[in-house]
C-alpha cells in the first residue's frame, strides 16, 4: 500500500467578494471541507469545471495559500505558515509547473539563468558546478544544451513548458503540482508533453497533482482521479472506474462529454454552471441533478466509500442513502 507524501484534511478558503461598487463584501467559498491524499510515488489528476476550486487547492497544498480551516501535513508533519523560513525550507521539496509557460518565466533572463534560479535560492551546488546541472536537467526534459543561452521568446511554446519543468526539477522536489500544464498549449504539443510528464513522474518517481478541466489528459497521467465540484471533491477512484463507471451525477455528466466515444449518450446538465458566490445548501450539486431528491437540498453528502465497491463518492443516491427518482415515484 502506498504511503502518503501529503494529507489534506477539511480544507477550506474563502474569498471576501463586493457585488458591485458599493455592495457589502460576501464570503465567497472557492474551496469547503475537502480532503485530500497524494501517495507517494502516483499521480493524482484533479478535474472539475473552471471555477470549481482546482487551483486554489494546488496553491494551498503547496503551502502557497494558507487555509482558512483544516489541515495539511507534508511527509507527516504539520505545513508550515507560509512565508516563513521552515517553509521556504520546504519548498525545494515541493514545486510547481504553471498552466502559462511565458507568464512563467522572466523575458530578460535566458533559460539557463531561469533553469538555475531555485539551485542559486536553495543554495544547492557551486556556481562551477551549476551550468552542467543545468545541462542535465534541460537534456531531461528534451532540450539542447544550446537551449540554454536562449530566451523565453526565442522558444516554442512545448519547448518553453519544458524549460519550466526543468526549473521545477531543478530541486529534486518529492511533489509536482501541475496546474493546467498543457491547456496554453497547440494541441499539437500537448501530448508530447503529457507524455514527457508521465515519463518523468515513473523514471524519478515523483508525487504529483495534475489539475486539469480535461478528464482525457487527466485518465493519461493518474493513477487516481479525483472529480471536483464547487469547491469538494463528489468522487474520487482508479482512472479506469472513474472513467467507465462514473458513480456521481456530475462525474457522469463530465464523462459523457469526452468527445469521441461510441454507444455513450451525452447528459445535458440543465442549470447555471456553478457559482462560489451562491453556494446552494445541501448538495451543491442539487440545481442541476437529474437525480436530485428533497433530502439533496438539506444535507450536505459526505464523500466516503461505496457500500459494494468502496468507491469514494458524495451522493445521497449514490449511497443508497436515498432512492432515485424512478422508485420515488413508483
Ligand atoms: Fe444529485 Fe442528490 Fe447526489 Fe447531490 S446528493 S448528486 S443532488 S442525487
Amino acid at each position: 500500500m502506498s504511503v502518503p507524501l501529503l494529507v489534506a484534511r477539511g480544507l477550506a478558503r474563502r474569498y471576501s467578494m463586493k457585488r458591485g461598487l458599493f455592495g457589502a463584501p460576501t464570503a465567497v467559498a472557492a474551496v469547503e471541507g475537502l480532503d485530500l491524499t497524494l501517495d507517494q510515488g502516483r499521480t493524482l489528476g484533479l478535474v472539475g469545471e473552471s471555477g470549481c476550486g482546482k487551483s486554489t487547492t494546488g496553491r494551498m497544498v503547496l503551502g502557497m495559500e494558507a487555509p482558512d480551516a483544516g489541515s495539511i501535513a507534508f511527509a507527516g508533519q504539520p505545513m508550515p505558515r507560509p512565508g516563513s523560513a521552515a517553509w521556504r525550507a520546504l519548498r525545494a521539496r515541493m514545486q510547481m509547473v504553471f498552466q502559462d509557460p511565458l507568464g512563467a518565466l522572466d523575458r530578460r533572463l535566458t533559460i539557463g539563468a531561469q533553469v538555475a534560479e531555485p539551485l542559486v535560492i536553495h543554495g544547492i551546488g557551486t556556481r562551477a558546478d551549476r551550468p552542467e546541472r543545468v545541462a542535465a536537467l534541460l537534456a531531461d526534459v528534451g532540450l539542447r544544451p544550446d537551449h540554454a543561452g536562449r530566451y523565453p521568446h526565442e522558444l516554442s511554446g512545448g519547448q518553453r513548458q519544458r524549460a519550466v519543468l526543468a526549473r521545477a526539477l531543478a530541486t529534486s522536489p518529492e511533489l509536482l503540482v501541475c496546474d493546467e500544464p498543457i491547456s496554453a498549449l497547440d494541441v499539437s504539443i500537448q501530448a508530447q508533453v503529457m507524455n514527457l510528464l508521465t515519463e518523468i513522474q515513473a523514471r524519478l518517481g515523483l508525487t504529483m497533482l495534475f489539475i486539469s478541466h480535461d478528464l482525457r489528459a487527466v485518465r493519461q497521467v493518474s493513477h487516481r482521479v479525483a472529480v471536483m465540484y464547487l469547491g469538494r471533491i463528489v468522487e474520487e477512484g482508479a482512472p479506469d472506474a472513474v472513467l467507465h463507471d462514473p458513480a456521481h451525477p456530475y462525474a457522469q455528466a463530465l464523462v459523457s462529454a469526452i468527445p469521441g466515444q461510441q454507444g455513450v449518450r451525452r447528459i445535458r446538465l440543465q442549470g447555471d454552471p456553478p457559482n462560489p458566490a451562491d453556494r446552494p445548501q445541501g448538495c451543491a450539486f442539487h440545481p442541476r441533478c437529474p437525480l436530485a431528491g428533497p433530502v439533496c437540498r438539506q444535507a450536505v453528502p459526505e464523500l466516503k466509500p461505496r457500500p459494494g465497491d468502496g468507491r469514494l463518492v458524495a451522493c445521497h443516491v449514490a449511497q443508497g442513502e436515498i432512492s432515485p427518482p424512478m422508485q420515488r415515484a413508483a
